[in-house]
């Protein structure tokens, strides 16, 4: 057998081994069953490292000081610090819902993090009813009387950037075959529920938000990339669980593969772009929670750092962000493609 041919089969056996973990562990868009949590913390499902790798077929491995716990497989890399929210998978920042948590001397994750973050992107093919990909909405963040954004000194408005990136972006992906419809294509006020709506509207299978950055600091640069927050965990940004934590929106359904499309989009822009890799992250934004496709959120970088600032306002830059975006939608689409046709 020739090494490609070895691989292929090597594939081949792992996919029908995994297939049947999915079908046994498949459990649709409601959440996640508990019966899957070996101990509670912190009034939390959690699971064991050990028997999650088991569930992958992956290798685990826990340090001497028991402060870090490594799944790996050939191509595969999964980093989990304890008390800590940030994974690294292959070196790329991923933020779980809860920390993982020393217990008795076994590292734990949480069970929605599991099945939440940890399956879509290491074993989308478990999930049933794979998305096609065809029509793709992009929506540029503000617009209208919404400016978003300002950096007074380069005169440059965040509602002008994400428009402009918006039709690079539809260009380049027209470019790949597909079907693509801007949420506006003028400067004009967008409420942010009918976002979403316009969307459903055109039954898109992507919806890509397209956003830059502010803050106080001058310091802070870099990417991320957002999608939905999954029911049952905070989102990035807090780490208490409130009320609405609890409840269940329409774009909770698309879970698996918002996940994966928003990872693979981040992490080609930080291939591509460089610079700091701010991570992918979840927040529960206005303009998806009524999202019926994947979909996912892009803050491409901070008006406010001067050197960043003065990138995104260059042509080339944006060429550049509106490739990766790209290139990262076809590796989503290739996955797609791969899990539907065996
Ligand atoms: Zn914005």
């Amino acid at each position: 057998m020739d090494t490609t041919f070895r691989q292929l089969v090597m594939l081949r056996s792992w996919f029908l081994i995994l297939t049947l973990i999915g079908l046994s562990a498949s459990q649709g868009w409601s959440d996640p069953p508990l019966a899957s949590a070996d101990v509670t913390l912190f009034k939390t499902p959690y699971i064991n490292l050990g028997k999650v790798s088991g569930q992958l077929g992956m290798k685990y491995q826990l340090s001497k000081d028991m402060k870090e716990g490594i799944l790996s497989s050939r191509w595969t890399k999964v980093r989990f610090k304890k008390d800590s929210r940030l994974l690294l998978l292959n070196n790329y920042k991923v933020y779980l819902g809860y920390a993982v948590a020393l217990y008795r001397g076994k590292l734990y994750i949480s069970t929605y993090d599991y099945h939440k973050t940890i399956k879509p992107l290491l074993t989308p093919q478990v999930f049933t009813s794979v998305p096609k990909l065809k029509t793709i909405v992009i929506d540029p963040g503000h617009g209208g009387k919404n400016p978003g954004c300002i950096n007074k000194n380069l005169g440059m408005i965040e509602k002008d950037m994400t428009l402009d990136l918006a039709k690079r972006l539809k260009r380049l992906l027209e470019s790949r075959g597909y079907r693509v419809f801007l949420t506006r294509d003028s400067d004009r006020t967008v409420e942010n529920q009918n976002r979403a709506l316009f969307a459903n509207h055109v039954k898109a299978d992507l919806f890509v938000c397209l956003h830059f950055n502010s803050v106080e600091s001058r310091s802070v640069k870099g990417i991320e990339t957002y999608t939905f927050t999954p029911q049952n965990q905070p989102s990035t940004a807090r780490s208490r669980l409130i009320e609405e934590d609890r409840k269940l929106f329409p774009a909770n359904r698309d879970n698996p593969w918002s996940t994966l499309a928003g990872f693979y989009v981040q992490r080609q822009l930080i291939k591509t772009m460089g610079g700091v890799d701010r991570g992918f992250k979840r927040a529960r934004f206005s303009m998806m929670i009524d999202l019926q496709c994947p979909g996912f959120l892009v803050e491409g970088g901070f008006f406010s750092h001067y050197e960043e600032g003065r990138k995104i306002k260059t042509i080339n830059h944006r060429v550049r962000l509106s490739e990766a975006i790209t290139n990262g939608i076809v590796t989503y689409h290739k996955t797609l493609n791969r899990i539907a046709n065996p």
